[in-house]
């Protein structure tokens, strides 16, 4: 291989673009590996059919004389040496995990997007000044072991490796149990300081498809705020009881679900609220539910506008339950901040959607992804790309090769760029 140094994404990567149908043909390839009856996948993290997958990609990556390490919760880490070794890398990736029933290209594609960039670049014999790593995040689904994003948050420091390692599965398996069976765990030290992470993803929601765009410029993720709820009337014989007289727990809930989708609608389109969970303690068909519980997940790109949407639902329920004779509580389960993405990465992917001439917007990320964990760790953005009616974790998930291919030629310009800063 010739390696021409390039210092500046003005030389060498100008003229060069990545090649969509090996690209395509790589998907394919890893779609393969776990394939499911209705052309999904089911490559649940550290199984024997994740690590078949992870084999592949590993032996592309040796091909093009890239080293591979891992650290101790099974991360990878693929690298091509830059002129400057030693300089932070840049790194991109996704994970190789799925749903139980899942598609074919979610953080599939971030991954072999990645590993496109880095054939053309060895195609092209381009050598960047820091060197480029593909990371393979351990566990991002949270299919098999919770939390999601397991792998990317040992890394950051956001959980402890005894932790994560102590979690198990359905059958009661560890994830230090998996490590083990499937040989993932390695030396590679967490924390390990990057440069900059950029992850491609498909959108796994309607919006670029809807207006039409084929690049998503990702701004950063949302806050979330997680709300318990108990309303507490009085239980009561359901065939004595004349309605006039009940305190019914369910039936003030349900009002209440009707009140905060008002608020909702105050705060829309950016704030999102969803009742996700809802049980009848007690629950017994002749008598009037005296206690109900549910959940509540707001969610809003910016902190303070949630601050408020979050009051605003509190007031509603209140004014409900004082309507309805019921007693309402209201607890913080869990709340995240919004995590603004670095603005110098996003503007390399801004210009690079520019000077390609792709149709792009900016957004901000609906779901959680490594991303959101690497964002506390080191400056960080992401690439969306339409996926065909929003749909994801779903054997149906479905993009367009031409998409495919916009969104890594895009990630190879911000990257390389970055990369030769
Ligand atoms: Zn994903």
């Amino acid at each position: 291989m010739k390696l021409t140094q390039i210092h500046s994404a003005e030389t060498g990567i100008r003229d060069i673009t990545i090649n969509g149908a090996r690209l395509w043909e790589n998907l394919m390839e890893m779609a393969a590996i776990g394939a499911t009856d209705k052309g999904g996948n089911s490559r649940l993290a550290l199984t024997t059919e994740d690590s078949a997958g992870r084999r592949k990609f590993i032996s592309d990556c040796q091909a093009l004389g890239m080293t591979v390490t891992s650290d101790a919760i099974g991360n990878l880490f693929c690298r091509l040496e830059g002129t400057r070794p030693e300089l932070d890398p840049v790194v991109m990736g996704s994970h190789l995990d799925t749903q139980p029933k899942g598609g074919r290209f979610d953080g599939v594609y971030g991954v072999l997007a990645a590993l496109e960039v880095i054939r053309t670049l060895h195609d092209a014999g381009l050598q960047p000044k820091r060197s480029i790593e593909i990371a393979v995040w351990t566990n991002e689904e949270g299919a098999r072991f919770t939390p999601a994003m397991m792998g990317s948050a040992v890394f950051a420091g956001i959980m402890s490796l005894d932790d994560a390692r102590a979690r198990t599965d359905a059958a009661g398996v560890s994830v230090a149990t998996s490590l083990e069976k499937e040989g993932w765990a390695g030396e590679s030290p967490f924390g390990r300081t990057f440069n900059a992470y950029f992850e491609a993803h498909i959108e796994q929601g309607p919006v670029l498809e809807e207006k039409g765009l084929a690049i998503g410029v990702v701004t950063g993720g949302q806050a979330i705020s997680w709300l318990d709820i108990s309303v507490s009337g009085n239980s009561a014989h359901a065939g004595t009881t004349p309605m006039r007289n009940r305190t019914d727990a369910f039936l003030a809930a349900a009002a209440m679900a009707s009140g905060l989708e008002q608020v909702a609608a105050e705060f829309a389109p950016a704030g999102l609220l969803t009742i996700g969970e809802l049980s009848i303690t007690s629950p017994s068909r002749n008598t009037i539910p005296g206690e109900v519980i549910f959940t509540l997940d707001l969610r809003h790109p910016r902190d303070e506008i949630l601050s408020q949407f979050d009051q605003a639902c509190r007031e509603s329920l209140s004014t409900v339950a004082a309507k309805r004779g019921v007693q309402v509580s209201v607890e913080q389960h869990w709340l995240s901040a919004a995590t603004p993405f670095d603005s110098d990465c996003v503007e390399l992917v801004n210009e690079a959607a520019i000077t390609l001439e792709y149709t792009h917007q900016r957004m901000i990320s609906g779901a959680g992804h490594d991303a959101i964990h690497i964002a506390k760790h080191c400056p960080t953005t992401m690439i969306f790309i339409p996926c065909a009616e929003g749909i994801s974790h779903n054997e149906a998930e479905s993009i367009e090769p031409e998409h495919a291919e916009q969104g890594a030629n895009v990630l190879l310009r911000a990257v390389c760029s970055r990369a030769n800063q």
